[in-house]
């Protein structure tokens, strides 16, 4: 069994492309079959070398391991040329010679008849000048053309309503239809799994590989991806690209986790599970035939749930990126990492969220909202000296000896934890939530912790 994974390097991979590699790829390894990469850049005006680097990176960092290219149908232009000559010479493809304009006009003057344009064929029978500028048409023949698909079973076209498609244009260079069956053909491939956009292709890909005389491959045809106004997935919802989620602070697992149930489900309201599991379960013919909706902030909760679940050690390198000045060793971060990935949805709100750790003392900048509802009554300079002076007496200084000091002085003022916990947070972090506020108290060490509170008791008078 050998599948592939065909972009054409129009642009960044779109989630849609992700998907499609994913599934080749998790089918392939539930058989024990391989996957190929294969490049589709023929169309050089739209293709760029650095669309398929991008491509090629993003796949990597997505974790979808090919085993076999990248191929660059760039690099096969010959092959297709020679092939498709096979063809014209039993047959099966001609020579056709009518220029753009004249077809052009053909076509305006259907459109005035309110009457759909068909290529009348005429070049079928005409014997033209080869050293004329002409393109390759294949000669498709009445009948109905049937074909299996792994997901929404028996499909049939009528070949009558299928023009003779062209083959090779008049620069010499391939159309999609060509390279892509010859190279499924000369590749091996046995499953062609693609968007279902490319549903009305395949019965001409069914024509040409029986041209050639070649078996036809299984096909599997992937549901359209929805975004959440129930239409097909665009820029109007949100992010379509991977690097734009990588960007976002997206961790590839939880990419790659999100991206397997648009379209499939392992069962048993299984949500969360390893690349491994899925390759153990997938199958192309489990694959729904409905289309998929991609919720954005279904995606967010997963990557959450990945955040909580890894090391700091696995967390470390994808965060390394999103880290502004400051320490940025795995010693360095591990505690702080530890601590906020239990309440952050991105790597990237890590990265904010952890700021707090690298500002200077006497510069935490206060939420205003916070302010107003903590910081109020005449007493609170005295509660908050008091507890300065406890906290500073607390030795050793970790989780259990602060918040119990804590705890003593709030009694001892006859007043609840609360009233000294928010204002803590706010001296420490400037903010009205975080990891608890003893971590981040121990996290920032006893020294600054007290240099931050008596920061805060400066300036309650013109906060007040
Ligand atoms: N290159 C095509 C695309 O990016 C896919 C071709 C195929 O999978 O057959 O849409």
């Amino acid at each position: 069994m050998k599948l592939r994974f065909a972009p054409s390097p129009t642009g960044f991979l779109h989630v849609g492309g992700a998907r499609t590699a994913i599934f080749n790829l998790l089918h392939a390894r539930r058989h024990g079959g391989t996957m190929l990469l294969r490049i589709e850049d023929t169309d050089v005006e739209r293709s760029r070398q650095r669309h398929a680097e991008q491509i090629i990176s993003s796949l990597q960092w997505l974790g979808v391991e090919w085993d076999e290219g990248p191929v660059y149908q760039s690099d096969r232009l010959e092959r297709y040329r020679e092939r498709v000559e096979e063809l014209v010479a039993s047959g099966k493809a001609y020579r056709c010679y009518c220029t753009v304009e004249e077809l052009e006009a053909e076509r305006a003057a259907a459109e005035k008849a309110g009457k759909q344009w068909h290529y009348s064929g005429r070049c079928r029978a005409i014997e033209g000048d080869p050293g004329e500028p002409h393109v390759i048409r294949f000669a498709v023949s009445s009948g109905t053309i049937e074909f299996h698909d792994l997901i929404r079973g028996d499909v049939q076209f009528e070949g009558d309503l299928i023009d003779d498609f062209v083959l090779l244009r008049s620069d010499r260079n391939p159309t999609y239809h060509l390279s892509v069956v010859v190279d499924d053909i000369d590749m091996e491939i046995t499953h062609v799994a693609r968007g279902d956009d490319h549903l009305s292709n395949t019965p001409k890909h069914v024509l040409l590989f029986r041209a050639f005389g070649a078996a036809v491959p299984s096909f599997a045809h992937l549901p359209l991806i929805l975004g959440s106004d129930k239409k097909r997935l665009s820029k109007r919802t949100g992010a379509t690209s991977a690097e734009e989620y990588r960007e976002m602070g997206i961790v590839p697992d939880a990419l790659f986790n999100f991206l397997t149930l648009l379209g499939w489900s392992p069962g048993e309201n299984r949500e969360i599970f390893t690349r491994d599991d899925s390759a153990q379960w997938f199958d192309l013919s489990h694959v729904n035939k409905a289309p998929a909706v991609f919720d954005p902030e279904k995606l967010l909760w997963m990557n959450g749930q990945y955040l909580m679940r890894m090391s700091a050690e696995q967390i470390h390198p994808h965060l390394l990126p999103f880290l502004g000045d400051g320490p940025k060793t795995l010693d360095d971060l591990r505690t702080i990492i530890d601590l906020h990935k239990m309440r952050a949805r991105t790597l990237r709100e890590i990265a904010e969220q952890m700021a707090i750790y690298f500002v200077d003392d006497d510069a935490i900048g206060y939420d205003a909202d916070v302010v107003k509802q903590h910081i109020k009554g005449d007493d609170l300079g005295a509660r908050l000296a008091a507890l300065h002076d406890a906290l500073a007496s607390t030795e050793p200084f970790d989780v259990a000896t602060s918040e119990a000091a804590l705890r003593k002085v709030a009694e001892e003022q006859g007043v609840s934890a609360a009233k000294l916990i928010h204002p803590l947070r706010l001296a420490l972090t400037g903010k009205g939530a975080s990891p608890p506020i003893f971590d981040v108290a121990v996290v920032l060490g006893k020294e600054r912790s007290l240099r931050r509170l008596k920061e805060l008791i400066e300036r309650l008078p013109a906060l007040g």
